[in-house]
């Protein structure tokens, strides 16, 4: 078994809605970001690399190498690729965001994760939580992100 960690930080801007994890959240902010600024899906390719001692996001996919507005889903399915024959045994996440409030959206979030990684939807933890409004989360500046995976390896 091998255990990752990714975290990931966006600032935010006016906007019509923000990715995390795959899913739109419909609310007046947007990620400011080359990609489609899915913050959730940056810090879950981080944690896999990591499990793996491959490096990191930035790395594998430099800024000059994102297309505008692409979908970060393409990552993981890639580092998964890549990772052949690893199994994703679970997958934590922590997002801090002072708004909106992700209740409505943590279960669509934890069955795309789990679509994404081709695990159960009970193998994926998805927290929400403010900053009370302290620093750049608590000032609705800020959308931030913290994933653990733990993955078999092949061979084990
Ligand atoms: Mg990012």
């Amino acid at each position: 078994m091998r255990i990752g960690i990714g975290s990931d930080i966006h600032r935010l801007q006016p906007g019509d809605g923000m990715k995390i994890g795959g899913v739109l959240i419909p609310c007046e902010f947007g990620c400011i970001a080359v990609s489609d600024g899915d913050v959730l899906l940056h810090a879950l390719v981080d944690a896999l690399l990591g499990a793996t001692g491959a490096g990191d996001i930035g790395e594998r996919y430099p800024e000059s190498r994102v297309a505008p507005g692409e979908d970060s889903a393409r990552y993981v399915r890639e580092v998964l690729a890549d990772l052949k024959g690893v199994r994703v045994e679970n997958v934590d996440c922590i997002v801090h965001l002072e708004q909106p409030k992700l209740s409505p959206w943590k279960d669509a979030i934890r069955h795309s994760l789990a679509g994404l990684l081709g695990i159960e939807s009970g193998q994926v933890g998805v927290k929400a939580k403010t900053a009370e409004g302290l620093d750049a989360v608590g000032r609705g500046e800020a959308v931030a992100v913290q994933v653990v995976v733990l993955i078999g390896l092949p061979s084990e």
